[in-house]
């Protein structure tokens, strides 16, 4: 594909994973080169917060503060204070744009579904009350998640569902409520047929790439970890899949970044 200039978006990076320390400076470097204009790092742990945080600082890289589901046990008395401090704080001002990796996963069962649910609602409350996006993971837990917007009268929700992996029947209730669905690496595998349907039905201003790295990999670097730089294979997969330029695909992503994130520059 030919290089897009700058503007590729990465709108879920675990750059904060203890796996990529060695390497970040390096990784940063070539997503760059490769044209990766805005990541979006995503907290996932509580001792994640301060190195997203200073992640942010640099050009073309912000930040997202929250609990992932998988860690709940992070999730304190204070926590909900010390999240909104650090949300609010005048330092991360225009860097730190967002609630997440915050949402259900019911993959393992449901032994701590209420300490779950529990966060999850504090978070999105947070959220709505800042006026500020939210990441969601949801996993075996879409009925759930419907259900606490309802409990708590959210018919809007401003974000997007990163890894989007649903039917375009939950895609459709996803969008209804004004979500972005954000496609990473799997989008990329040539059986991924239930993906490639919500990539195909998905509006061209609600969609969104990501990498989740250092996870779910594109089909070119299957044994590998991903990086940034990987949205490239994404766009292009999207694109085939939509029938349009790779460039066009990435200027589209790069508008509903900009729409998402930064409401306030149009
Ligand atoms: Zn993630």
């Amino acid at each position: 594909m030919n290089q897009v200039n700058g503007n590729l978006v990465d709108v879920h990076a675990h750059l904060a994973d203890v796996r990529l320390r060695e390497r970040l400076e390096l990784i940063l470097a070539v997503s760059e080169h490769q044209g990766v204009g805005g990541i979006l790092a995503n907290a996932a742990r509580r001792t994640e917060w301060s190195i997203v945080c200073d992640l942010s600082r640099q050009p073309g890289v912000f930040g997202a503060l929250g609990i992932h589901p998988f860690f709940p046990e992070d999730w304190r008395e204070e926590t909900l204070a010390e999240l909104r401090q650090a949300l609010t704080a005048p330092e991360n001002r225009g860097r730190v744009l967002a609630v997440g990796e915050i949402g259900l996963d019911f993959q393992y069962g449901r032994d701590n579904a209420e300490q779950q649910l529990a966060m999850f609602r504090a978070q999105l409350q947070l959220a709505q009350e800042l006026n500020l996006p939210v990441c969601l993971h949801n996993r075996k837990s879409w009925p759930d998640f419907f259900g606490v917007l309802k409990e708590l009268g959210l018919s809007q929700v401003r974000g997007y569902c990163h890894h989007f992996t649903g039917s375009v029947d939950i895609a459709r209730e996803a969008l209804d409520r004004g979500l972005y669905l954000s496609f990473c690496g799997p989008v990329t595998y040539p059986g991924a047929h239930r993906l490639h349907q919500a990539a195909r039905y998905v509006p061209a201003d609600r969609m969104l790439t990501e990498t989740d790295c250092p996870d779910l990999p594109v089909q070119r670097y299957r044994r590998l970890e991903s990086r940034p730089w990987h949205v490239q294979f994404v766009v292009q997969c999207l694109a085939e899949l939509r029938n349009e330029t790779p460039e066009r695909v990435a200027s589209q992503v790069w508008a509903n970044w900009q729409r998402l994130f930064f409401p306030d520059n149009p």
